[in-house]
């Protein structure tokens, strides 16, 4: 693009969603700029840690499904295009008590949709699978298509094809605001900028890009732990284990991820301290490791050995934790996409093509109801 501060569509944030974004625009010809204030893939967001869950049967709600199905098209095709492998099929287990929300909405997500899928009890799921313990009363959904996600490798597959395809990146420039009518005058560090349509993908940051939205969005610490198996490191690598979502007591879940070369990684899903996303971030505590370490032992014992690595993340929590995919209220031209509430990675390559749509058609086939800005808002009196 000879002059980029003047360019059909800009994406401000080149993480997960904003690279995917990138690619699906530029591959369909559109003059698209992209800016991040840091190199991506980083460690700064919410899109690092070696690896992500994606899975079908959504507890979360059957509404997910189809837009899962769609990613994991556009997954494989990514793939094909880069040569590079991006997703592990390992099978996944949802685990927790028959009532519970997991088990209960993983269920129905993969009955109403007709997903292939197994009922596993205790003993069976030992038989499966040796490594994994489950506790009596509980049972285990079984899903083939399930696994696992490469976060950086993703971003860096989907920003090299999207150069590829004449995208621009601009790194190091942070956005401080914009201004929108019939184009989009987007104020930078490093001068003012021009689009025609924006897209807001800033992740953590997004609340401070749209103050006029008061969007109820926090900010949550959250950690992973990988652990060196301390007996059978072959139960555990993704040859031979699935990943699994555990229900450990009332709707509070921790998640397990295969061995792919690191150990055997786990997070307990939420549970952390809500935190400003530009002050220092502690890093994680001996006693968040003991307890990770025991939390994995109940399910998974000969897998909580020595902890081997340990980082800190963040996930950007809408209050109902569905997502948020919308236009601006007031400025058609500007769409916002925070699809995280801690599940949104595993959607980034169907959210690029949906956050491509609205760019330059205005719409989606995909129903965007649950994921509107409204459902936060007032209604006016
Ligand atoms: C611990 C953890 C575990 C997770 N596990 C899973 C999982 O197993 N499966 C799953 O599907 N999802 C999972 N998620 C959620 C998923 O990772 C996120 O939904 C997803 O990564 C969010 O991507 P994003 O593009 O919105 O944000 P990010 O990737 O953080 O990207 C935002 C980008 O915007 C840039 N930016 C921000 N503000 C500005 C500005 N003003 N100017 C310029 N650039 C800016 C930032 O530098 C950043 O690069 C997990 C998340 C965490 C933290």
């Amino acid at each position: 693009m000879a002059n980029p501060d003047e360019c059909d569509t800009m994406i401000v944030g080149l993480g997960a969603m904003g690279s995917a974004a990138l690619h699906h625009l530029a591959s369909r010809g559109v003059k698209v700029l992209g800016v991040d204030r840091f190199v991506t893939p980083h460690i700064h967001g919410s899109t690092h840690g070696r690896t992500r869950i994606i899975r079908e049967a959504y507890y979360e709600h059957p509404c997910y499904v189809p837009i899962v199905q769609r990613a994991y098209e556009l997954w494989a095709a990514l793939e094909k295009e880069i040569g590079e492998r991006l997703f592990v099929q390992t099978g996944g287990l949802m685990i927790g008590p028959p009532e519970g929300e997991l088990f209960a909405g993983a269920l129905r997500s993969a009955t109403e949709h007709g997903l292939a899928h197994t009922i596993l009890e205790p003993a069976e799921v030992q038989a499966r699978f040796p490594g994994f313990r489950v506790p009596r009363g509980s049972l285990a959904l079984h899903e083939p298509r399930a696994g696992l996600l490469l976060p950086e490798r993703c971003v860096e597959a989907h920003l090299a094809l999207a150069r590829r395809a004449g995208a621009t990146i601009r790194t190091g420039i942070t956005v401080t605001g914009w201004t929108a009518d019939d184009g989009v005058r987007i104020a930078t560090d490093a001068g003012e900028l021009r689009a025609r349509t924006l897209i807001l993908a800033a992740g953590p940051w997004l609340p401070a890009l749209v103050p006029d939205l008061d969007l109820p969005l926090n900010v949550e610490r959250q950690l992973f732990h990988w652990f060196e198996p301390a007996s059978h490191p072959e139960w555990y690598d993704a040859a031979h284990s699935p990943i699994s979502l555990i229900e450990y007591a009332d709707a509070r879940f921790f998640a397990t991820f295969p061995d792919v070369g690191h150990g055997v990684k786990a997070g307990i899903h939420h549970e952390g301290a809500v935190i400003d996303i530009d002050a220092p971030r502690a890093p994680a505590s001996a006693a968040e490791g003991v307890e990770m370490q025991a939390l994995l032992a109940r399910y998974l014992p000969q897998a909580a050995g020595r902890i081997v690595d340990r980082a800190t993340c963040v996930y950007t929590n809408t209050p109902d934790h569905d997502f948020l995919l919308d236009r601006h209220p007031a400025h058609p031209n500007v769409i916002i996409a925070s699809p995280c509430s801690g599940h949104g990675f595993k959607f980034a390559s169907a959210i690029g093509e949906i956050l491509a749509d609205l760019a330059t058609t205005g719409e989606t086939s995909f129903d965007l109801g649950p994921f509107a800005i409204s459902r936060f808002q007032a209604p006016a009196t």
